[in-house]
């Protein structure tokens, strides 16, 4: 058997230009602001990425890079400054970043309402309860795949490798409110494969290249790959691409999860302009 390829681009594509369509049927301006401390060249490179997206989209964005010796207290008087601005509607904060900075703090210090990657407390404790607002952006677009992809979750076993805040405890709550049956698995997992196996949807966030392979997923299944690590022989996600030979569909990387990230950063651009704009409570208040 050789696993269908999920596309993540061209689906990307789908969602972006739906997006740039509802920003003009909006009408009013729609503007994100990112903030990147140091000089990590990933992170340069998705944060212009992030910026190009938004160009194409009619999303205006404003791009604040600093040197990686900036004092935390800069970054957080810039927040206080893009919380009080009313024409920024999205604020991002590109992670990682550098040791000296409270990064919890710093994460904390965006306007919920403006907090378009999803890692604000209010935000996540929304998911936490089935009551979704800005959710982090790399599951999101996981979400969109499967349905996309017609992959049925009720009732079915859903096995998450990773518990980080960016993507394994929010997919896992997303996967959750889909009625899936879900196992989050991490480093003090014991006999992780036999968890694995039992996988119907399985989903890997480990950032280890070639992690999964073949003996470890049930034939059929849908695989996930959501790891990008940078190697020798290129770019390579956290599953082995001979698993393409064992599942039913399959992410590639790259090409797969990735770009619909970026797709999800735009709506959430944009769903928290439509929202704070309608003038209506955050969520809950
Ligand atoms: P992270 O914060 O480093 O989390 C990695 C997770 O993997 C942790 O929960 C860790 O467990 C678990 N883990 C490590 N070794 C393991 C092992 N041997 N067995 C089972 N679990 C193990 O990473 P992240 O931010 O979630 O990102 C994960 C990967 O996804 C990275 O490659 C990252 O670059 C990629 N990523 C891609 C996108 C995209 O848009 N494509 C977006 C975000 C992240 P513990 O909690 O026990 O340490």
């Amino acid at each position: 058997m050789t696993a269908t390829r999920i596309d993540g681009k061209a689906l990307a594509a789908k969602v972006r230009a739906q997006v740039a369509d509802d920003v003009r049927t909006y009408g009013k301006p729609v503007c994100l602001a990112t903030i990147l401390v140091g000089d990590d060249p990933a992170s340069h490179v998705y944060v212009g990425s992030k910026h190009k997206a938004s160009r194409e989209a009619g999303i205006e964005s404003r791009d604040h890079r600093f040197s990686v010796d900036t004092p935390e207290s800069v970054v957080l008087d810039l927040l206080a400054e893009l919380n009080a601005d009313d024409d920024v509607d999205g604020i991002l904060v590109q992670l990682p970043l550098p040791e000296h900075m409270d990064e919890a703090k710093v994460l904390r210090t965006v306007d919920p309402a403006k907090d378009v990657d999803g890692f604000h407390p209010l935000n996540a404790g929304l998911l936490f309860l089935g009551e979704p607002f800005l959710v982090p952006a790399t599951p999101c677009g996981i979400m969109v795949m499967l349905s996309e992809y017609g992959i049925e979750l009720k009732g079915k076993e859903a096995v998450v490798i990773g518990r980080s805040e960016i993507v394994g405890k929010p997919m896992s709550m997303l996967l959750l409110a889909e009625h899936a049956t879900v196992t989050i698995c991490h480093s003090r997992t014991t006999d992780l494969a036999a968890h694995t196996r039992r996988a119907d949807v399985l989903v890997s966030a480990v950032g280890r290249p070639r992690f999964v392979t073949p003996e470890m997923v049930k034939s059929g299944a849908t695989v996930i790959d959501v790891g990008v690590n940078r190697t020798e022989a290129g770019l390579v996600g956290d599953v082995d691409p001979a698993v393409f030979d064992v599942a039913g569909l399959m992410t590639p990387v790259p090409g797969g999860v990735g770009p619909m990230t970026i797709a999800m950063l735009l709506r959430n651009t944009l769903t928290a302009s439509q929202h704070r704009r309608s003038k209506v409570a955050f969520p809950g208040y």
